[in-house]
């Protein structure tokens, strides 16, 4: 039949919440096959297989517990079995498992395939420098890629409550096809064409976000943190006119911008793990295992990713901010010199 078939490469918070807004959509609308797959990391909970708990009784209990998944979303452990005869592929990972999904993927899928990445970060790249997401799966795969970015915390989004998001995609087809599979009267989606810059306000907002909770943990208070959230967006402003000529500065007042950088500096999970490491002195890597039951930190590893290219390519001292972050988190430099990294910042004259 012609209509589309959708897989959900990932099954964390955030792709268990984006699987009751796909598994609604594509069972109400007719260009969609009802079926829609989910990939599940398979893990034992309590003696029980997750793929099987969620086929059950249709809620994803480790990660996004209290909240029911439509039942044609259907948990596949086999990554390949999941995505085979998918015509959409959406990803939905911690970045750091992309690329050996991909190796997995690679030749399985069909050819005509096309993807939309939910995917927040960066990789490295031969060279020195660094990788969007959505580039290493095309480069990996072979299919063209879209991406879906925003202000959407995912225990918020699966609770119903309004927001907005942001879909890059330049195919005139696709984009409007892309915009019925996710939007809902309480998820607004905006389709624009600027696809790189929209992954960029996404990975580079979680640095921002590590700031934003060392302020909250030095108790700074409310201008502090406003004044770090307009530093972060400058340098992701700066960032990405220097390394991805040619993005529009409407880009970053679209949700996936200025909204997704404010919503993460305040409820996100970079941002409370970094106010603990303040508060606690422990490591970003067990405070991670501690308050996440198994959820992933986006911030640290892309501050790591953009501190390699900038320091190979002698940059540090124009990105302060993206620099001291990472240097705290890595153990290299104390919270409690945050302020001090960023005073003297050369937007500042
Ligand atoms: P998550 O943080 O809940 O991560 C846990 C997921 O990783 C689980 O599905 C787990 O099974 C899986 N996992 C663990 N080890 C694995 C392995 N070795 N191989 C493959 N998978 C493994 O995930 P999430 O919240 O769905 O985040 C996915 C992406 O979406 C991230 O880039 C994140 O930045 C982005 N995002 C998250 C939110 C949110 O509010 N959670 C919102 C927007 C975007
Ligand atoms: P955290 O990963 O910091 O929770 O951010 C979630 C997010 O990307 C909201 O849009
Ligand atoms: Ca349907």
């Amino acid at each position: 039949s012609s209509k589309k078939k959708v897989c959900i490469v990932g099954s964390g918070n955030w792709g268990s919440a984006i699987a009751k807004i796909i598994g609604a959509n594509a069972a109400r609308l007719d260009s969609f096959d009802d079926r829609v797959t989910m990939y599940v990391y398979e893990e034992m909970i309590d003696g029980k297989k997750l793929t099987e708990i969620i086929n059950e009784t249709h809620e994803n209990v480790k990660y996004l517990p209290g909240h029911k998944l439509p039942p044609n979303v259907v948990a596949v452990p086999d990554v390949i079995d999941a995505a085979k005869d998918a015509d959409i592929l959406v990803f939905v990972v911690p970045h750091q498992f992309i690329t050996r999904l991909c190796s997995q993927l690679l030749g399985k899928i069909k050819s005509d395939a096309v993807g939309l990445s939910l995917i927040k970060g960066f990789d490295r790249a031969e060279g020195g420098g660094i990788d969007l997401i959505s580039h290493i799966i095309t480069r990996n795969l072979k299919i063209p890629m879209t991406v879906l970015m925003g202000a959407n915390l995912a225990g918020e989004v699966a609770e119903e409550k309004f927001c907005e998001t942001t879909i890059g995609c330049k195919d005139k087809v696709l984009g409007p096809l892309l915009h019925a599979l996710l939007q809902t009267p309480n998820f607004r989606v905006s389709v624009v064409d600027d696809v790189d810059a929209v992954e960029i306000c996404g990975a580079l907002k979680n640095i921002v976000a590590c700031g934003a909770g060392f302020v909250d943990g030095l108790g700074l208070g409310d201008n502090t943190k406003a004044a770090v959230i307009r530093l972060g967006l400058m340098e992701m402003v700066k960032f990405t006119e220097l390394f991805y000529p040619g993005a529009k500065s409407s880009t970053f007042f679209e949700s996936c911008g200025v909204a997704d950088l404010i919503t993460t500096c305040y409820g996100g999970r970079n941002r409370k793990v970094s106010e603990a490491f303040v508060k606690t002195g422990k490591s970003i890597k067990d405070l991670e295992d501690e308050m996440l039951n198994g959820q992933k930190l986006q911030g640290p590893f892309t501050a790591d990713e953009v501190n390699y290219m900038l320091k190979n390519k002698n940059m540090e001292a124009q990105f302060p901010l993206f620099t001291a972050v990472h240097k705290i988190c890595i153990g290299e430099v104390k919270p409690q010199q945050f302020i001090d990294a960023i005073r003297e910042h050369p937007d500042h004259k």
